[in-house]
């Protein structure tokens, strides 16, 4: 395990907060170690410590007191991706993305990080990305730094390698001229007979640094008969904040989510971002079983549906025209291993003319952005994100297409880091790309 660095925390007797993994849920582990090969930090570092098995048997030691909450074990927890590729081979049927999540709750209500990520957590968690006036307002600082010729100048003198911010840089997403919350309150009409009335759930970072993608979704949507509403009284899902144990915002902001879908005679919910998927199809898990709001979050989550998911069953019927393109696939592990699809997403790709369809090696194995795991764990993330782009790379494709915003961005950076020349895309907006009426 990590060399104990400081703030070691003790609660042999009980602990703060009620937000803690159930005995129950860790002791389903039965140890089988299936797991360890599919679990990337393991597979980085070898350290049993550091796989998936050994990270519950921590949980289960702390949990029980037998076993100090401190530097040590938090340092083992927070290098895990929650990618959840352990979840999917467990045959014990382990809810591993269930317990990681109400570990680091038990941690954010029971021990103190060192000032800066104390601050850091702050900030972002609780102080930005529930407020959309906020989220705006550090959007156009940002973009002033891309569009103003600091970022060039910063990249050209070599400022950026100096001060060891180049990495941090290259994952900064591109802000959108315009911001996709202009679309809030907004209907969009079917084309052609209508087949459904759907939902969409924009998205936070997503209003700022995806606009495009948004808009591509509502496309394919519409030219497949869908009639698409954007509910103007929805906020950021809380994915990120229930993934760093976060819990008192993620459960508010999915109060104002669950109010702001209830009504309206919607078929499906649906997003175009995986990861903030598998958090709104969990919900549930953020309320007291039983609780008014429990049942409210039944009633969403069957509702609730990838973007990918939702076309691939509703079945295509705009006409695609042929796009001429040699197209890899990588799976975000919150679609695949959090919610277990699979072959949704590579149907619509293969439904594309002219599509040449080729599997990348590994592709079910994390990108290694994880939320914001790229920024809190540079080194473990760069690692991987080496070994993917060479997979990328041995395809000899032209585009990596995913099913979600964070891992476009760490694949970007990626393309740009080791210079494989490939295009980026989400399928949505493959599919729009194809749209014949565009
Ligand atoms: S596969 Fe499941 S039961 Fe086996 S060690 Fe991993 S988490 Fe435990
Ligand atoms: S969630 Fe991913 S990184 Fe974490 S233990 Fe499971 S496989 Fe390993």
């Amino acid at each position: 395990m990590a060399e104990a660095q400081s703030g070691v925390a003790n609660y042999p007797s009980g602990f703060r907060g009620a937000d803690k993994p159930e005995y129950e849920d860790l002791a389903r582990c039965i140890h089988c170690g299936l797991c360890l090969n599919h679990c990337p930090t393991y597979r980085l570092w070898g350290m049993e410590a550091d796989s998936p098995r050994g990270r519950i048997r921590q949980m289960l030691l702390v949990d029980q007191g037998r076993l100090p909450l401190s530097a040590s074990f938090v340092t083992h927890i927070d290098r895990c991706l929650d990618c959840r590729a352990c979840e999917t081979v467990c045959p014990s049927g382990v809810e591993y993305g269930k317990i990681v999540e109400l570990t680091r709750a038990q941690i954010e209500q029971n021990y103190r990080r060192p000032l800066v990520s104390r601050l850091l957590r702050s900030f972002v968690y609780r102080q930005l990305l529930p407020y959309p006036r906020r989220m705006a307002g550090a959007a156009r600082v940002l973009r002033f730094y891309q569009r103003s010729g600091l970022q060039a100048t910063a990249r050209g003198l070599g400022l950026l390698r100096l001060f060891g911010l180049r990495q941090k840089d290259a994952l900064l997403p591109s802000i959108d001229s315009r911001f996709f919350f202009s679309q809030l309150g907004k209907t969009f009409p079917a084309q052609g007979q209508r087949r459904a009335r759907v939902a969409l759930f924009a998205g936070c970072v997503a209003q700022v640094a995806f606009t495009s993608l948004n808009d591509a979704t509502i496309r394919v949507l519409q030219a497949n008969g869908c009639e698409v509403v954007v509910p103007r009284e929805q906020l950021c899902c809380g994915a990120l904040a229930a993934h760093a144990g976060v819990r008192d915002i993620a459960r508010q902001l999915a109060r104002t989510n669950l109010s702001a879908f209830a009504d309206g005679g919607f078929d499906a919910i649906i997003t175009n971002a995986a990861g903030c998927g598998s958090t709104l199809k969990e919900y549930t898990h953020l309320f007291v079983a039983g609780s008014p709001e429990h049942d409210q979050a039944q009633k969403f989550v069957t509702r609730m549906r990838d973007v990918t998911e939702f076309l691939a069953d509703l079945g295509l019927t705009a006409l695609l025209r042929p796009l001429p393109l040699r197209v890899t696939y990588q799976d975000s592990c919150h679609l695949l291993h959090g919610q277990k699809i699979r072959e949704a997403p590579r149907q619509l790709i293969r439904a594309v003319p002219g599509v040449e369809f080729v599997e990348m090696p590994l592709a079910d194995q994390c990108c290694g952005s994880a939320g914001v795991y790229n920024v809190t764990q540079p080194e473990a993330s760069m690692a991987l994100l080496k070994e993917k782009m060479e997979c990328a790379r041995s395809t000899g494709a032209a585009a990596i297409v995913t099913a979600n915003p964070g891992c476009i961005l760490q694949l970007r950076a990626g393309v740009q880091m080791h210079a494989t020349g490939q295009e980026v895309l989400h399928v949505a907006e493959l599919l729009a790309r194809a749209l014949q009426n565009r």
